[in-house]
């Protein structure tokens, strides 16, 4: 579903991103762990093109993503191209970016009506489905001030959905949220790794990629450290880096 292939990144003379190769299969939950400055959130932003990359390619579900190969050279795609392959990924985020002044419904709607042209009513019942499935039932005519964060990280969640993504990907999604709200949104991400999404996660929820994920990514100044089964690397971490980080975070 996703392929990485030696993604270079740098912002000016800086290379944050060093040759990254990372493949997740359809279906399968990749937990991205590393420190602080590390490359996380660029690598997933270069996923759906927010971020340019330099060099290297990127596949989601076999599409070259930014650009196009025309006798083995890239051309970059144009904006309106991009904009339509970034329909089918998902992303949410640390801060829930919900439209203040929308409620909890419109937020949902929102993107399915405006970028998507669809039929209101079809959005409408799929938007209260997916607020249901988040359990937020009760909250759709709330706005995001009318909600706790974990309400509004769940919305995020739902108006991701709402694109019906191929593909999720969550940058600390829990790391702005008061301790006791975190387990309802890793609740509703655990269903949807159930339910068979693809996901690329990066988290400090050491808890979570032992439990849900299927793969195991540590990053570290750019470049993947070290990588495998969750359970296998979190107990016998095979890297300095990776045992020092988990010393900290466990
Ligand atoms: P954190 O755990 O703190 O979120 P991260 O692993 O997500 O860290 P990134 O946000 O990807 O790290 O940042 C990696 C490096 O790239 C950092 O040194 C950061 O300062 C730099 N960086 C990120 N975005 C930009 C930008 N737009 N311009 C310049 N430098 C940037
Ligand atoms: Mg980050």
């Amino acid at each position: 579903m996703v392929r990485a292939e030696q993604v270079h990144k740098s912002f000016g003379s800086i290379e944050v991103l060093k040759g990254i190769d990372l493949e997740v299969r359809a279906g399968e939950v990749c937990c991205l762990l590393g420190p602080s400055g590390s490359g996380k959130s660029t690598f997933l932003r270069c996923i759906n093109h927010l971020e340019k990359i330099n060099a290297g390619r990127i596949w989601v579900d076999g599409d070259l993503i930014g650009y196009r190969e025309r006798g083995g050279k890239l051309h970059e795609m144009r904006e309106k191209e991009v904009a339509a392959q970034r329909q089918a990924i998902g992303m949410v985020f640390q801060r829930f970016n919900l439209f203040p002044h929308k409620t909890a419904l419109e937020n949902v709607t929102e993107a399915p009506l405006l970028v998507r042209r669809e039929k209101r009513a079809e959005v409408r019942d799929r938007a209260v489905a997916l607020l249901e499935r988040v359990g937020l039932g009760d909250k759709l005519g709330n706005y995001p001030s009318q909600l706790s964060g974990g309400q509004q990280q769940r919305v995020a969640i739902a108006r991701a959905l709402a694109m019906q993504p191929k593909l999720m990907l969550f940058d600390e999604p829990t790391s702005a949220l008061d301790p006791e709200l975190v387990g309802e949104v890793l609740d509703v991400m655990k269903d949807l790794a159930r339910d068979g999404m693809t996901m690329i996660v990066v988290t400090h929820e050491i808890g979570f990629a032992r439990e849900v994920g299927d793969s195991l990514v540590f990053m570290d100044g750019g470049v993947v450290v070290e990588q495998g089964n969750p359970r296998e690397v979190i107990a016998n971490p095979q890297h300095d880096r990776t045992k020092a980080f988990l010393a900290k975070v466990l």
